[in-house]
């Protein structure tokens, strides 16, 4: 068994991995190269003729979007992924397929029908039989990995026996909307994620509070909350946080009676078709919420179709809505994507309302070098959007805690947690200062493993 590292061997994007069994190959993940290295061909530059399936972690572009691609250099095998992954696949593939390859909607729906004829939903923790052509058997299983709905790690056990984990992506733990990742009890070879394997994130219990806190002041003066979100995970624990906050609101009574009214009158804008699409998804999926989740939708809650939340899918809508904001000044939570304002719907809203000294835009995600995002973070006097220059008027918050993504600590507990092996540890998917950090701490919970930093290997 060989594993070759067709992207993510360093840095974070284009995540694409091969398991090459005598003559044959499986690929996991095969995603699309962004930021940084957005730069690099999308052609698929190795071969495929040998590969007999593609096993898809999660549904983030970064690690299915070059799937066009590898249809289009022929590969017509089967495709792996868990029930809602395989849900959520049609629609950011064709997300993607739009804003980058310029893509009509017939031509989208097309090209995702002979996605759904290669799709092969298989159930968390079920074993799924692929047969090679020479009869050996390739077991392969999906565990919950916590990153965002439907994200798993998948373990391998190959046709000689040897058992390989890939780790896709792992969320942290203690999330309240999805379960936490469970260690496996045994590895052979464990190819580990290091996003921020050098990193610690804020705890999580105290996100929802610190959001309240920013909304709360932030209502005070009126005007828009702006709240630039990824259409996928983001979205709904923002979502589902809000929720909770207008819940908790419900019974307080005398000073704090002024809050209360406020937080039930506000209207909670989710402004992105995208986003609505993915919501629907992580609705039909609430048997993959944790428990604190299962419990509110028990009590009769809605975490994430509640009665102030609108949805708003039609573009002239969306401008009406953005023109009326701007025109009125009304208090409004607004989430919309992209994100690090890259484009999307969050455009409109910040050219209309940051020179609103009212606005409040609070950005909940990593804002990386060079977007508009991480330019806003350090609230300067005007911006650029769409080639006009917009004075920033409005108050620009940056808050920690929401991270899709496991930090050293919760990486270094689900190795930790291993019961037997791993034998070899592989690191892929961070820069190189973070697999060396992983690298160190990995080394030191699992004495004898032989430690592998993919960035510092030859390519
Ligand atoms: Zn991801």
């Amino acid at each position: 068994m060989q594993i070759i590292h067709h992207g993510a061997r360093t840095g974070v994007t284009g995540s694409c991995h091969e398991v090459r069994i005598s003559t044959y190959g499986l690929l996991v993940d095969c995603g699309l190269f962004q930021g940084e290295e957005a730069g690099r061909t999308l052609n698929i530059e190795f071969p495929i003729e040998h590969i007999k399936a593609l096993l898809l972690t999660h549904c983030h572009i970064d690690h299915v979007g070059r799937l066009p691609w590898l249809l289009a250099a022929g590969f017509r095998g089967p495709i792996y992924a868990t029930e809602a992954t395989s849900a959520l696949l049609p629609l950011m593939l064709e997300d993607g397929l739009k804003i980058h390859l310029g893509l009509d909607k017939s031509q989208c729906e097309q090209f995702t029908r002979l996605v759904k004829l290669l799709l092969k939903p298989i159930p968390f923790d079920c074993r799924a039989q692929l047969v090679l052509p020479d009869g050996g058997l390739v077991s392969i299983c999906f565990r919950p990995a916590g990153h965002i709905l439907g994200s798993a790690y998948i373990e391998l056990v190959l046709p000689d026996g040897e058992n390989v984990i890939f780790s896709g992506d792992l969320g942290p733990y203690s999330t309240p909307l999805l379960v936490d990742p469970q260690s496996p009890k045994q590895v052979g070879t464990l190819v580990i994620e290091s996003t921020y394997g050098g990193k610690y994130h804020q705890p999580i219990d105290y996100r929802e509070q610190q959001l309240a806190e920013i909304i709360e002041r932030s209502m005070n003066d009126g005007g828009a909350i702006l709240l630039p979100a990824f259409s996928v995970g983001r979205t709904q624990e923002l979502l589902f946080d809000i929720e909770n906050i207008i819940s908790r609101t419900l019974p307080l009574k005398s000073r704090k009676e002024d809050a209360a009214t406020n937080w039930h009158q506000l209207p909670v804008i989710l402004d992105s078709p995208l986003a609505i699409g993915i919501t629907e998804q992580y609705i039909t999926f609430q048997r993959l919420w944790a428990k604190e989740a299962k419990q509110r939708l028990l009590s009769g809650r809605h975490p994430l179709s509640f009665k102030q939340c609108i949805t708003v899918n039609q573009h002239s809508d969306h401008l009406a809505i953005v023109n009326r904001m701007k025109v009125t000044g009304e208090p409004a939570i607004i989430v919309a994507a992209s994100g690090m304002c890259e484009g999307g719907r969050i455009m409109n809203y910040l050219e209309a309302l940051l020179p609103d000294s009212r606005t409040d835009v609070i950005l909940v995600g990593y804002q990386a070098k060079g977007t508009l995002g991480r330019s806003l973070q350090s609230q300067p006097d005007s911006v650029e959007i769409q080639n006009k220059n917009i004075k920033v008027n409005a108050t620009v918050h940056t808050m920690s805690g929401y991270s899709a993504h496991a930090d050293q600590f919760d990486l270094v507990k689900f190795v930790a947690g291993i019961e037997q092996g791993p034998q070899q540890i592989r690191i892929v998917h961070g820069d190189l200062s973070s697999q060396r950090a992983l690298a160190k701490k990995l080394a030191a919970v699992k004495p004898g493993c032989e430690v592998i930093i993919a960035a510092e290997e030859g390519s």
